[in-house]
């Protein structure tokens, strides 16, 4: 019978993460006075207590269930498991460790796996080349893109992990909904074969009921942002993903925004940025560097530049009707998984995208857009030009673009990053 030790170390990556996590909030808790970058030590202190738990619930045993960031933390709540999101890991380990998961990078490079491809996968298959995880099986719907599709067999072939896929449909209508509702119903039925235990669908409707609270709460929040100034810094949005995609369905991910909206009154009563003096507004509709988030408060005071929203945070989904019958339920669930960060953008025909980008850029008066084009997201390759022509023609407003990796500082600097920016704000003055 193995002892805790032996069952806490089959998800090592998580210990780092809980480390690198106490670490940080140890430091802004230690050195920053109170106003100091409270939206990452609201974040760190409820995303730890959930990484900590977890990891106690692996040490007595349970399961360990690996999950693409496009499956929704909550729906896992059906069962006793310790749900591990890969693309998480990756990204908030390279965001906090000092010299991020480049290691992982080149472990998972030098077996084979192509350098173009998502790190956001690759960090985590190389852990697993490492054996410093042991999931009991993964699930993972086939979306957003091709990259998650051409990643995520190397864990059935390779590691032998049982693979659970939901078909996602590519069209966003009726009929889509209700097949992938199926599909979600099915694909969990089978992982509780897969871990041997029966999927308790109250216990998941009570997250989901969680969750409803929560948007309720995003939506207060974001009708806050659309205030010039912006009463939310630009730390915000790479915590906020980190909830999304880390904690959703737990009280932690509801105590998060009580504690931002409540941050977030306070600054708007009293006019108040964070940074200072908000000089420029912009909207990032893809992705942040999360091979380096400090970034974040360099535009807020260096540059007076507010990220008002980016990829992870401006869907907001229907709430689930939890008080009908299953179908109706999975109906929902289906809905707000297709229209989950990332997914929406990546999943349909890039039309519905581009009026997104405009209507945000009016409602949140926007003065520009930075649109980061990652190696990996192919494809959206052909949409920042298209987006680019339809905010000059729709609102008047300009886009930078930038190429890089999203978690490999090696592609595109901190630097690079910053200078570019910089010369982009001195057009706009
Ligand atoms: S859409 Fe891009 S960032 Fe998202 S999982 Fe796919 S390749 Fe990675």
């Amino acid at each position: 019978m193995p002892n805790k030790t032996e069952m806490g170390n089959r998800i090592i990556p998580y210990q780092m993460l809980l480390n690198s996590m106490s670490t940080t909030h140890e430091l802004i808790d230690k050195i920053l006075p109170d106003s100091g970058l409270p939206s990452l030590r609201i974040g760190l202190e409820e995303v730890l207590s959930v990484v900590r738990k977890d990891i106690e619930k692996a040490r007595e045993g349970l399961p360990i269930v690996g999950y693409h960031f496009a499956f929704q933390p909550e729906y896992l709540k059906c069962f006793d498991c310790v749900p591990i999101c890969i693309e998480g890991v990756s990204f908030f380990l390279g965001a906090l460790l000092l010299s991020g998961v480049e290691t992982y990078y080149d472990l998972i490079g030098n077996w084979g796996h192509p350098f173009h491809t998502c790190s956001a996968q690759k960090g985590v298959m190389g852990m697993s080349l490492e054996d410093l995880f042991k999931f009991d099986a993964i699930i993972t719907p086939t979306a957003p893109c091709d990259s998650t599709c051409a990643s995520y067999p190397f864990f059935k072939l390779q590691k032998k992990y049982p693979l659970i896929i939901a078909d996602m449909p590519f069209l966003h209508e009726e009929k889509s909904y209700k097949y992938y509702g199926e599909q979600l119903k099915l694909s969990l039925e089978e992982l509780g074969k897969v871990i041997g235990q029966e999927p308790d669908f109250e216990k998941m409707r009570n997250a989901l009921e969680l969750e409803n609270d929560v948007t309720k709460l995003k939506m207060e929040l974001f009708d806050l942002i659309k205030a010039v100034p912006s009463p939310i810094e630009n730390m915000f949005n790479p915590i906020s993903a980190a909830a999304t995609i880390f904690i959703s369905g737990t009280s932690e991910n509801l105590s998060f925004y009580q504690r931002m909206l409540e941050l977030a009154k306070n600054r708007y009563k009293n006019k108040e940025h964070h940074g200072g003096e908000e000089r420029v507004r912009s909207i990032w509709p893809y992705m942040l560097t999360f091979f380096d988030i400090s970034l974040c408060e360099w535009l807020d005071r260096e540059l007076g530049m507010s990220i008002l929203l980016d990829i992870f945070n401006y869907n907001l989904s229907d709430l689930i009707d939890t008080k009908s019958d299953s179908d109706t339920l999975f109906y929902g669930m289906a809905k707000k998984a297709m229209g989950w960060p990332m997914v929406k953008q990546s999943s349909e025909f890039y039309y519905p995208f581009l009026d997104d980008c405009i209507r945000m850029a009016k409602d949140f008066s926007a003065d520009c857009f930075i649109y980061t084009q990652s190696i990996a997201c192919k494809q959206f390759g052909a949409v920042p030009q298209l987006l680019r022509e339809a905010l000059h023609d729709e609102v008047g407003i300009p886009m930078l673009i930038i190429d890089f990796d999203v978690g490999d500082a090696r592609m595109t600097s901190l630097k690079a990053f910053k200078d570019k920016i910089t010369m982009f704000v001195q057009t706009l003055m």
